[in-house]
């Protein structure tokens, strides 16, 4: 018998039929308290070598609709492979077509993190010498929200660089991303790392959003606030998230912050600067521009021309991280946006935009973070 389940860590789906394995019909849920909604995850049962067509009947009305043509669903039968499947969107209705080889089998909007794996990168780094854990304090739903502060323990004046990920939960890449940069830090072999903890201290919030996470939703936290869209007026009432973390970095103050996201729409991997922000200069151009080109010159998955229209002087929204981040701490304050499809560019047939490509992707930042951290 056909069964489809989301009731764990990090699910979303809302089954409407499940007759005719060729017309399952599904919707997704809204982030809890607003009405966003994209990020998918569920088991299917009791289909193997059945063929399949999954139809997301609500796809239509999702946060980012124009993140569908062009898109193509993941699954895994190990949870440990995403690979792609054949998926076509056709007047509001995503179809997802597969032939399970096992019993079961996960289907997800992108490789998904979990609130399990946030557990176990923290186990894992905690178990190195460069790391020192903290709990800034509490989420809405009670869960811890940590930093790792990652240092060398040398006592020489040093500058204080932030990585932080998934404000937004839905886009799990980010979280991937992290992994192959905490992984790059504590690694002790690495001459890069070494040579950049030698001049700086790193502050790691892995997740940003883990009660979104855990909730399966797309953009929001547990009472529907999209945490970048806070950072201007964040309270312990609605964005606790935010507002910790804002209050550690006037304690450590901040000479450089990557703030690393997913774009639905966008095939390819860009960075968004503070352009617009008040006080938005010569030299922060110069610092954007060459930050850019160091990863571009790291990573041939990372391009330049393809990304968010720039602000007009004076119009930047600062309520965002980076802008925000930018304003308060005359800073290099950027956002990294990576593909839920692929990159047009380089792309991979089986697995397209991946966690091992996010990783891969994350280690450049520091590769283009050592060439320039004598100046920012
Ligand atoms: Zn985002």
């Amino acid at each position: 018998m056909l069964q489809i389940a989301s009731a764990f860590d990090a699910g979303n789906i809302e089954v409407l039929s499940l007759d005719d394995p060729q017309d399952i019909r599904l919707e997704i849920k809204k982030d809890n308290g607003s009405d966003f909604y994209q990020w998918f995850y569920f088991r299917l049962t009791g289909a193997r070598g059945v063929p399949c067509r999954l139809r997301i009947m609500n796809a239509g009305g999702a946060a980012y609709a124009q993140g569908w043509p062009g898109y193509q669903a993941v699954a895994s039968t190990d949870r440990e492979h995403w690979f792609r499947l054949d998926t076509d969107y056709e007047d509001g209705v995503l179809d997802i077509h597969l032939v399970p080889e096992d019993d079961a089998i996960w289907v997800a909007y992108f490789a998904p993190y979990s609130m399990e794996r946030h557990g176990d990168l923290i186990a894992s780094a905690q178990s190195s010498d460069r790391v020192n854990l903290s709990v800034l304090g509490k989420t809405l739903d009670g869960q811890d929200i940590d930093l790792l502060h990652v240092s060398d323990g040398s006592e020489a004046q040093k500058k204080s660089c932030w990585i932080m990920a998934r404000q937004h939960p839905g886009e799990s890449m980010a979280e991937w991303c992290m992994e192959g940069i905490i992984g790059r830090l504590l690694d002790e072999a690495d001459p890069v790392s070494r040579a950049l903890l030698k001049r700086a201290d790193f502050y790691l919030v892995p997740n940003m959003n883990p009660d979104g996470s855990r909730r399966g939703h797309l953009r929001t936290n547990a009472c529907g606030a999209n945490l970048n869209r806070e950072w201007d007026n964040p309270s312990m009432a609605r964005s606790p998230e935010v507002y910790l973390v804002r209050e550690y970095m006037r304690q450590t103050g901040v000479d450089f912050c990557l703030d690393v996201h997913g774009d639905e729409a966008l095939p390819y991997n860009f960075i968004a600067g503070a352009e617009g922000t008040p006080d938005w200069s010569e030299t922060r151009a110069a610092e954007l521009a060459a930050y850019k080109k160091a990863l571009m010159t790291a990573s041939p998955d990372f391009q330049v021309k393809h990304g968010y229209p720039v602000s007009e002087p004076g119009t930047a929204n600062l309520s965002m991280a980076t802008n925000w981040i930018a304003q308060e701490f005359t800073c290099l304050s950027m956002t990294l946006e990576m593909p839920f499809k692929d990159t047009v560019d380089s792309p991979d047939a089986i697995q397209g935009w991946s966690p091992e490509r996010s990783a891969a992707l994350g280690r450049a930042c520091l590769d283009a973070l050592w060439t320039r951290i004598d100046d920012v």
